[in-house]
């Protein structure tokens, strides 16, 4: 129980920092301070004391834009914790953490989010906790092995969003989490958090056990979901790790050891996979038709077009495939998506040859030819053209 004077101290703080959160713009449009302000206003303090404070944040509020920014000092926050410090006995019904159920889509990931998605087929993960850049680096590094990478704020929703995403891709086996943990005056410590629930769960009141931060609370995940992430994933601790070079080799390592994809999900289907089968049918491009010549002598890709009676009516030079897809798309060459297709992988083979020196043969395009303009009235061999 705590004493008047204690109580007191708290009304002191909370006052101070609603009054720093009402001064914030940042703060007006965030779930923490509407969440906090609602949380503190069902109770009898926040319909006495407290009233004329709460109301006056409430008056800021704007159309909400995020659930939490994750900021080092979050004003609400400390108000919230000075509440439940004064109350121990009131803090169990304060609903201080947004609860809204997270739109899911279809597909993978099934939650938007502040991450990068490199390969679906890749079995591990990466949370880079609040490094944002080094999230960055490591998606540009273009990992192999990893199939997303990403950053975690705080250790409710942002806990909830690497459940959610990870567990709808069974491909995932690893989780790395590196970079800096959010270390703020609130207490907001989603690494260590995260690292808990792995190895401990969390508690009928939907708190993860072991977790040392203030609002460990996982309200929008069932106890079931939670289940499933600690069977599929293997957490990697290297918290503080800011290396990309160390963070890639772990990867590495990690994906080498896959078990291969896991069974028994419990969250959203895995994104179907479908055998490709070769064209049947050959179309040919009302545009007109290609031949490409990789020109050693020059080290010049040359592009010829003509059009389906075989006139030629234009010739493209450059130095790479890149360059003549961008001219004859913009110029309206290619009026077909397999004619542009099998043009850029054409292309890619004539720049290969080019840059190794290797005989390059035009391949003729798949399929048999459906329409009933006649190869030979092109004035083309037909295996090279379309
Ligand atoms: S996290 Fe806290 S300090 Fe940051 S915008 Fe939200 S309410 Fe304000």
């Amino acid at each position: 129980m705590s004493t008047e004077i204690e109580k007191s101290v708290a009304f002191h703080i909370i006052q101070e920092q609603m009054g720093s959160a009402i001064a914030a713009p940042k703060c007006h449009k965030c779930g923490c301070l509407q969440q906090t302000v609602e949380a503190l206003s069902a109770t009898a303090e926040g319909q006495n004391e407290l009233a004329e404070t709460l109301n006056r944040a409430r008056q800021v509020f704007v159309p909400k834009e995020y659930d939490c920014l994750g900021c080092p000092v979050c004003y609400p926050a400390i108000a919230a914790n000075a509440f439940a410090e004064a109350y121990p006995e009131a803090e169990a019904k304060l609903d201080l953490c947004p609860t809204e159920e997270p739109d899911l889509r279809s597909g993978w990931p099934p939650l938007a989010g502040d991450y990068y998605v490199l390969r679906y087929s890749a079995p591990v993960a990466i949370c880079a906790l609040n490094s944002a850049s080094l999230a960055q680096q490591i998606a540009r590094s273009g990992m192999p092995g990893v199939a997303i990478v990403g950053t975690m704020h705080t250790e409710n929703l942002g806990i909830e969003r690497v459940i959610r995403n990870t567990t709808a891709n069974p491909n995932i086996r690893f989780l790395i989490v590196c970079g800096e943990d959010t270390q703020q005056a609130i207490g907001h410590l989603p690494g260590q958090s995260l690292i808990s629930l792995v190895a401990s769960g969390m508690d009928e009141r939907a708190r993860i056990a072991g977790a040392r931060g203030k609002r460990p609370i996982l309200k929008n995940i069932s106890a079931d979901a939670v289940q499933s992430f600690r069977k599929q994933i293997t957490v990697h601790n290297v918290v503080g790790q800011h290396d990309v070079e160390r963070i890639g080799s772990s990867a590495q390592d990690l994906a080498a050891h896959t078990p291969g994809p896991f069974e028994g999900a419990a969250s959203a289907a895995p994104v179907a996979i479908t055998r490709a089968v070769p064209p049947v049918g050959l179309t040919l491009d009302p545009a007109g038709y290609f031949v490409v010549f990789p020109e050693q002598r020059r080290k010049t890709l040359v592009l010829e077009h003509y059009t389906n009676q075989g006139v030629l009516d234009a010739i493209f030079e450059a130095d790479s495939s890149a360059a003549l897809s961008s001219t004859v798309i913009q110029k309206g060459l290619l009026s077909r998506l397999d004619h542009a297709a099998y043009l850029g992988g054409e292309l890619a083979r004539a720049e290969r040859a080019l840059e190794t020196g290797e005989l390059y043969v035009q391949d003729r395009a798949p399929g048999t030819l459906m329409t009933n303009i006649a190869a030979d009235s092109r004035g083309c061999c037909g295996s090279e053209c379309r």
